[in-house]
């Protein structure tokens, strides 16, 4: 159960990029580390290998841990802690620990 997913808003909490927030496009389950748009970008020299991957500098995000972020709540928009909790359903969903609404 992972407690950021693909598309989720988060906000960062620790290093160069704190106070920002971005949308996650990329989640590394095994290293849980994220990709966040427009977060902890590097500048990276690229030589060009096919027509879809252009040649020079190019500005690219570099993954962040997981633990450096925290998920913003849909309901609350705040930056929150995440607990979880299963439906009547069976379905195991993520909650909102200062609001209380279900985020999934
Ligand atoms: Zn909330």
């Amino acid at each position: 159960m992972q407690r950021i997913r693909r598309d989720d808003t988060v906000h960062v909490i620790r290093g160069r990029e704190r106070g920002k927030q971005g949308q996650v496009h990329e989640v590394d389950t095994a290293k849980n580390r994220i990709l966040v748009t427009g977060i902890n970008m590097v500048k990276r020299h690229q030589r060009q290998q096919d027509e879809r991957t252009p040649a020079g500098i190019i500005e690219k995000e570099a993954p962040i841990h997981t633990s450096n972020v925290k998920l913003v709540c849909s309901a609350c928009e705040q930056p929150v802690r995440v607990r979880f909790r299963v439906r009547t359903d069976g379905v195991k969903v993520r909650v909102c620990k200062s609001c209380g609404q279900d985020i999934d």
